[in-house]
């Protein structure tokens, strides 16, 4: 191992034997923390090349169990986000498509860092189970079309080690790394196409757009090399995706939208993801015809439905999905108001998830508990003109938390000014497998 930190520190290259035996060694306990580090550092500085990616993401798929979803009639297809604030798309894009027939068995992870994480929003439906065995889950997705469990720690158990790792050496941010861990769970959970969105700006690792394009077509070839189409979006992150960060807040949010209401920015970006992933499954539909097949669903109610059908089928109160009161309501709450009249010009996104963290949405240690009501709901979005004293946001928060710091850090994100902000699209664009393509007009679907 020293030699193989050695030459990648000079910015040589390794084989694909080279590769397994750090991958396979590091997953045994054979080779220490120590070493993986500082080896995890050399890449960070000098890269892999995309033969070395290939290599190392296929050794940390190989590194445990592999899903069968053959026994599933029907293309399976999987959807990824690199990880967000207010991203509620999975709860809202995952109904949708199986209700259109396309079948989906997803692998969920919980919140990290200052983003959010689909497990954790699932548990805040009262009685919902996030681990179901293989059979059970493979039976779920063939009868009903869709369901969503916690990443099983057999399931690429490789990228669980290393991903605790880079967290506490500052290695998170490198491209290659995060494709070999993104792609190497994608490869072991088993679905015939994926769908990733690849996020930039200050709530996402990348933060130029640039950048994630990229990483999306570092991602698009190792999924496309290993025979599974892959597509990736690339969206902003620069301002939070939706109006709700924080766990119950979040799975009403997208009641809201499966309901037909909610944020238009929210909904619209569901419908292209949802319509995405149904011209994955049915490769002859042409966008506009996918698109209005996704709208019709969500607005006679088929995609709210789905949803009620899979909380129930994991067990959870699928009265949530026609009174979301009863997921339950924080102990104390607080509403910011704007103490000037302006334009909503900037949201941190990053620092919004960090203060919803502080109010105990999330966790700032691994082990940490979270309080599933916490959070932040923000009245009024980017480029919104709002007058003194209007409602911004408010506080969601239990009893023992001192919302000082957070209300602090909310107050000094949300920027007013007297002119409006230049228009900021949300997609950039998309890649596959014949490269970036650039969105360039305002229509829904790109
Ligand atoms: N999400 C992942 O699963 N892995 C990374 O490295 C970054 C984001
Ligand atoms: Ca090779």
């Amino acid at each position: 191992m020293v030699d193989l930190i050695e030459k990648k520190k000079r910015g040589g290259g390794h084989d694909d034997a080279e590769l397994r035996y750090i991958i396979r060694g590091y997953t045994l306990g054979e080779i220490p923390d120590y070493q993986m580090a500082a080896w995890l550092m050399a890449v960070w500085f000098r890269g892999l090349t995309p033969d070395e990616t290939v290599a190392m993401t296929l050794a940390m798929a190989n590194s445990g169990l592999k899903i069968d979803l053959s026994m599933i009639e029907g293309v399976k297809v999987d959807k990824h986000s690199t990880g967000g604030v207010a991203d509620t798309t999975t709860l809202i894009v995952v109904p949708l498509a199986a209700a259109a027939g396309v079948k989906v068995a997803k692998m969920s992870g919980r919140g990290l860092g200052f983003t959010g994480g689909t497990i954790d929003k699932l548990e805040s439906i009262p009685g919902f189970r996030t681990s179901l065995d293989a059979t059970e889950f493979v039976r779920q997705v063939q009868q009903m079309g869709m369901a969503v469990i916690g990443q099983t720690p057999d399931l690429a158990p490789a990228d669980g080690k290393i991903y605790a790792l880079r967290d506490v050496t500052a290695t998170v941010d490198s491209i290659s790394l995060i494709a070999a861990s993104v792609m190497s769970k994608k490869i072991a959970a088993g679905a015939d196409k994926i769908l990733l969105d690849v996020k930039f700006g200050c709530g996402a690792f990348m933060k130029t757009v640039a950048d994630s394009i990229e990483l999306a077509k570092v991602m698009v070839d190792i999924g496309t090399g290993s025979g599974r189409e892959t597509v990736a979006l690339i969206s902003s992150m620069e301002e939070p995706l939706g109006t709700a960060i924080g766990n119950s807040l979040e799975v009403a949010e997208a009641v809201e939208v499966l309901s037909g209401g909610g944020d238009t920015r929210l909904r619209d970006f569901c419908i292209v993801l949802a319509a995405k992933m149904l011209m994955l499954a049915e490769p002859l539909l042409e966008a506009a015809a996918a698109t209005a097949t996704i709208q019709s669903l969500l607005e006679n109610g088929a995609g709210l439905n789905k949803f009620q059908e899979f909380i129930e089928a994991q067990g959870g109160n699928g009265r949530i999905t026609k009174e979301p009161f009863l997921l339950g309501r924080a102990a104390q709450t607080l509403e910011l108001r704007a103490n000037e009249a302006g334009y909503i010009v900037h949201m941190d996104s990053a620092e919004l998830g960090r203060a919803a963290i502080l109010l105990g949405a999330g966790r700032a240690k691994k082990d940490d508990a979270i309080d599933l009501t916490a959070g932040i709901k923000l009245h009024r979005r980017c480029g919104a003109y709002v007058a003194e004293g209007e409602l911004l946001a408010t506080l969601f928060f239990g009893e023992q938390i001192d919302p000082t710091e957070a209300k602090r850090i909310v107050t000094a994100v949300i920027h007013l000014a007297s002119e409006p902000p230049p228009r900021r699209p949300l997609i950039a664009g998309m890649v596959d497998k014949t490269g970036w393509h650039e969105k360039t007009s305002d229509a829904i679907w790109a």
